[in-house]
């Protein structure tokens, strides 16, 4: 599948509470560059950007978001507002309370209600499964279905867990033929995007800037000593990405590696939570064009122990490339097995 053909399915989304303005337009750059389906950004961002961008930006926000508790005439409040500032596309958190609560007839109502004020825009409603049973999930299927909407979205990026293949499958049996579906969280490397595409996602929550952001990363490296240049992408939990490179020392000792470099970057600004890293290492002078010919360069021991204290092992992923479209990816605990963490000095 063509890079084209990826991102004209992805909603280059960022939610995260503390964006900035600086950071909300550097998204909706990347969006027109690479031609994304749309941006997805908070309610109060959404007026600024669509008097910046005008008509060149599909906007996307979200309601409810991220707990879908609100009562029904907050979000009808939201949508109202959202239309007035310019959305285009809606992403609702269903009331996660009502699904436990098996109240589908009061959540098919509020779809319903929301789809009517919505219109001709796009509808999408997110059911977050990572904390739902399959028969809950299969009932919203059903009740998307009914109340109209347009997509089915798995997850808001903030709970537990993010979009899986098997919910995808779910969803494919129980939705009708005029539901679409919109896949969500932890979609992080071109080779999930496409799975997921295959799968039958019309939509993605994600981004495929990581590799791409580590290779322009490495071209910075500071590596006059052993001419090994290496580049780092550290993606913070709420979407901001902070790059290293390698800065080598005549001294020898004071090197310190890209992925640290990220790492001191991202937590001396403030951000310790962390989703994913990519690493892209080869030798200067290697032809860039033959990007085959490059290794994987894997994060050193020193570096390892450093994604130790700040990242979950089950969860964050470190993917080494070659090339944006040779990569493999391995949980922190896939290597760095048995590893000593902040939580071992309490025992
Ligand atoms: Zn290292």
């Amino acid at each position: 599948m063509k890079d084209f053909e990826i991102l004209s399915h992805v909603d280059h989304t960022l939610l995260k509470a503390v964006a900035s303005r600086e950071e909300i337009f550097s998204l909706c750059d990347e969006a027109i560059k690479y031609k994304t389906a749309s941006v997805c950004i908070p309610p109060s961002y959404v007026g600024i950007v669509r008097d910046k961008y005008g008509a060149a930006l599909n906007i996307c926000t979200v309601i409810g978001f991220p707990l879908g508790y609100s009562v029904t005439e907050a979000k009808l409040c939201e949508i109202d507002a959202g239309l007035r500032a310019g959305a285009n596309e809606f992403d609702m958190v269903v009331n996660l309370g009502d699904v436990k609560n098996r109240l589908y007839e009061k959540i098919i109502h509020e779809i319903s209600a929301l789809k009517k004020a919505v219109g001709n825009n796009i509808l999408k409603v997110i059911i977050e499964t990572c904390y739902l049973t399959a028969e809950e999930k299969i009932s919203l299927c059903q009740a998307v279905t009914q109340s109209k909407a347009d997509y089915i979205k798995t997850s808001t990026g903030f709970g537990s867990q993010g979009a899986v293949m098997e919910d995808i499958r779910l969803f494919k049996e129980h939705i009708g033929p005029d539901v679409k579906i919109k896949a969500a969280g932890g979609i992080r490397t071109r080779r999930d995007m496409e799975d997921f595409i295959l799968a039958g996602c019309d939509r993605l929550a994600g981004d495929i800037r990581l590799i791409r952001k580590a290779i322009e990363a490495r071209k910075r490296s500071y590596s006059p000593y052993s001419g090994f240049k290496v580049g780092a992408a550290l993606l913070a939990s709420g979407g901001k990405v902070f790059t290293g490179c390698n800065i080598e020392n005549a001294a020898f000792s004071p090197t310190v590696c890209a992925e640290r470099t990220a790492f001191f970057k991202a937590v001396s600004e403030g951000e310790y939570d962390f989703e994913a890293i990519a690493v892209v290492g080869w030798p200067d002078g290697d032809n860039e064009d033959e990007p085959d010919k490059h290794g994987f360069a894997y994060p050193c021991g020193v570096c390892r122990q450093v994604m130790m204290e700040f990242c979950h092992p089950k969860s964050f992923r470190v993917i080494v490339a070659a090339s944006e479209d040779d990569y493999t990816v391995h949980t922190l605990e896939e290597i760095l097995p048995h590893g000593f963490g902040p939580g071992d000095l309490k025992q």
